[in-house]
């Protein structure tokens, strides 16, 4: 056998390699972005679903408060913020939508009980 061809086709393995492995870390990049968005969506999508909640409940009974509704909108909303922390997304406005590392956010944590607190 070729020794120098041996080698000559391991390097060349070694290049495509090195080119899949730039190729899958600029995949998972443009996949990162695109959880990212989603989530910003979603956070963004939920709190407009808040707001219009509280006008057209204020809207139906401007004299009451409307604590029944507005307690079941925020403890929905609880749940979905709770989701998507779980699912590795930060929903503190530090990091507002992006994906978290490893452990835990202490602004997401305290966010969530914010709006925990709101429900009762
Ligand atoms: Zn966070």
């Amino acid at each position: 056998m070729d020794k120098q061809a041996i080698l000559a086709q391991m390097t060349q393995i070694e290049d495509q390699i090195g080119n899949l492995y730039k190729e899958l870390g600029g995949l998972k990049e443009q996949i990162v972005q695109m959880l990212e968005e989603n989530t910003r969506l979603e956070l963004e999508n939920q709190a407009k679903r808040e707001r219009l909640d509280s006008i057209q409940t204020n809207h139906e009974n401007e004299t009451t408060p409307s604590d029944l509704s507005s307690a079941e909108v925020s403890g929905e909303g609880h749940d979905n913020l709770a989701r998507l922390y779980n699912e590795g997304f930060h929903i503190c406005n530090v990091h507002y939508g992006s994906m978290r590392g490893n452990g835990d956010c202490l602004f997401c944590l305290s966010f969530l009980s914010k709006t925990s607190q709101e429900e009762k």
